[in-house]
């Protein structure tokens, strides 16, 4: 897909949108996003959220948020939470946060309309029966023996139901519609269940609770939702959404299906992410290797990278699996915009100038981003002892013409100080390169290099006494497999066992200690890097969060 193609032109949403806009249909335009509190959101969650309120914002109307609290055992108030910060994280706002539990006593009345009308009715075979008997597309359901009870005997029975007299899957109250009808959720589908469960905000008033399709629609009807977009699955189940508003005589909202967001090497379901969680496979939701937006918040992916992602992937009327080095690519863009760099040294072998006077700190300047003049310059202490990063320096280069580095006799630049050459090296009893030694050129140093002098690597360094000393968490992919939902329920054997590496000792300069929990900033040719709320004050932790290497960018190229 090309990035810069499909933008001028409408998406068939906003075709849809513009055309009812034009007839006169619609004078304005409301969108929801309807989750279900029992789970944190993830990035297809994100895909949803950008799109609803984008478009509402585009079109000068309005996107509520509706939790769609309908099967109180697996919700809470905690996802509630979780959820409204990730949306306000996301940087949505709403008006009033509405729940479906609130129209519980509206839906409970237009069931008893329906029963009044002769067109729902209490069945009291199990969901074992009805399945049994609910034939094939070609073939049509057997009646229920209950079908043809009289209304008054079904007000009476959903009463005591409502009530509480009857245990679970005992009776369900079914839509009494068309038992041979192609679309098998039109064959008298339930519109409610018994669930003995207490609900996180009406408590124990209800001893039955609406199914999604009896919910859904009729809440984007109180609502006055003009659009309500939804994911593919649903296609089959909008004749029944019209079904209901028809019969109800209710506002006439609109359903539309767009294709679900799957992303490569990446889960988006709530349910297999809860499994995760459980069996502690992650630290939990936030952890920064999850797909879910407190993680990557934690892990440091923008916002605003999040948003641009979730334009970027546009809206497919065909299930598809997106690239996740595209999500990779929009975090990388914007924090190479908004990080400020910082020089850090992850696997550090110490140098010593041997020329450079004992005692003696430099401040060099440094410049805090090259993409933002604005963002300014910071001094950082040079002297006589610095780290540089094991991986640039080598004893014998295999290919010295392409090895830029540091190296038995090589010159290269120490960043914003000098140019150094190596004169020298140790090795420990593993044989390990344990100290390097270098001498420096005076008349080189940075902005005042008057030697003359060419070379061709820049390295990165931090004083040693000024370093300050961290733990950094490098995440790697969390499943080997770049398609991990098409394996099932057996999905965890696919997780990669080394998602996680910690390093203990890297070094880095002093002002890191500036930073706090949630802040990133790019270690120098290293990647970009945020404070984790793990850090205390003697120790500063920090996920990595992206490396430097744009794979997506790479691909866009060739
Ligand atoms: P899950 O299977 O992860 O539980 P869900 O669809 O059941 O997802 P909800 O909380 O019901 O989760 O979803 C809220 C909204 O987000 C719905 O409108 C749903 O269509 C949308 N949504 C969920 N997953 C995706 C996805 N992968 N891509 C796009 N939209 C999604
Ligand atoms: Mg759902």
């Amino acid at each position: 897909m090309n990035m810069e193609e499909n933008k001028p032109t409408l998406n068939f949403i906003e075709q849809i949108i513009e055309e009812d806009l034009a007839s006169g249909k619609h004078k304005s335009i409301q969108t929801r996003f309807p989750p279900e509190p029992n789970g944190y959101l993830h990035i297809g969650h994100a895909k949803s959220i950008v799109l609803n309120f984008e478009l509402a914002k585009k079109y000068n109307g309005k996107c509520n948020l509706r939790f769609d609290d309908t099967n109180p055992e697996k919700e809470n108030e905690d996802y509630v939470n979780g959820i409204i910060n990730d949306i306000q994280w996301l940087g949505y706002e709403w008006g009033d946060t509405l729940f479906t539990s609130d129209y519980f006593d509206q839906l409970y009345a237009w069931a008893i309309q329906l029963i009044k009308e002769g067109k729902a009715y209490v069945d009291d075979q199990s969901a074992d029966e009805i399945s049994a008997t609910r034939g094939t597309p070609s073939e049509p359901a057997k009646e229920s023996p209950y079908r043809s009870r009289s209304v008054e005997e079904n007000l009476t029975l959903f009463e005591e139901m409502k009530e509480g007299k009857y245990p679970e899957g005992s009776k369900v109250l079914r839509a009494k519609i068309d038992l041979a009808s192609p679309n098998m959720h039109m064959r008298d589908p339930a519109m409610y269940r018994i669930k003995r469960v207490p609900h996180h905000r009406t408590g124990s008033k209800w001893n039955i609770y609406p199914m999604y399709d009896f919910a859904h629609g009729q809440s984007d009807s109180i609502e006055q939702v003009t659009h309500s977009i939804c994911t593919l699955e649903f296609e089959n189940h909008r004749p029944l959404y019209e079904w209901f508003i028809k019969e109800l005589g209710i506002y006439p909202s609109r359903q539309i299906e767009f294709a679900r967001l799957n992303m490569s090497y990446t889960i988006t379901s709530k349910r297999k992410l809860l499994q995760l969680v459980e069996e502690k496979h992650v630290t939990g939701w936030d952890d920064p290797r999850m797909p879910t937006l407190t993680a990557m918040r934690r892990r440091g992916f923008p916002a605003a990278a999040i948003r641009n992602f979730a334009t970027r992937v546009g809206v497919a009327k065909r299930n598809n699996v997106i690239d996740v080095a595209l999500l990779e690519h929009s975090v990388r863009e914007e924090l190479n915009k908004t990080a400020n760099r910082v020089m850090g040294v992850l696997d550090p072998v110490k140098v010593v100038i041997e020329n450079y006077p004992e005692g003696m700190v430099e401040m060099v300047s440094a410049i805090n981003n090259p993409e933002d003049e604005s963002a300014g310059t910071r001094e950082i202490p040079f002297s006589r002892e610095v780290y540089i990063d094991r991986s640039d320096f080598m004893e014998d280069p295999p290919s010295p013409r392409k090895f830029f580095r540091l190296g038995p006799d090589r010159e290269v630049r120490l960043k914003y100080a000098y140019i150094v050459r190596c004169t020298g090296y140790e090795k420990d009893a593993d044989g390990n390169v344990s100290l390097i030694k270098c001498e420096y050129f005076p008349d080189t140093k940075s902005g005042n290099d008057t030697s003359g002098k060419k070379v061709k690597g820049t390295l990165g360094w931090v004083s040693v006494n000024e370093a300050v000393d961290s733990e950094i968490r490098l995440y790697d992919r969390l499943f080997l497999d770049e398609n991990p939902a098409a394996e099932g329920d057996e999905f965890t054997k696919l997780l990669n066992p080394d998602s996680l590496n910690i390093i203990d000792h890297a070094k880095l300069e002093p002002s890191v200690k500036d930073l706090t929990a949630g802040d990133t900033v790019q270690f120098e040719r290293q990647g970009y890097f945020t404070v984790d709320k793990d850090s205390s004050v003697d120790r500063i932790v920090f996920n990595r969060t992206i490396g430097l290497r744009d794979n997506w960018a790479k691909a866009q190229s060739k």
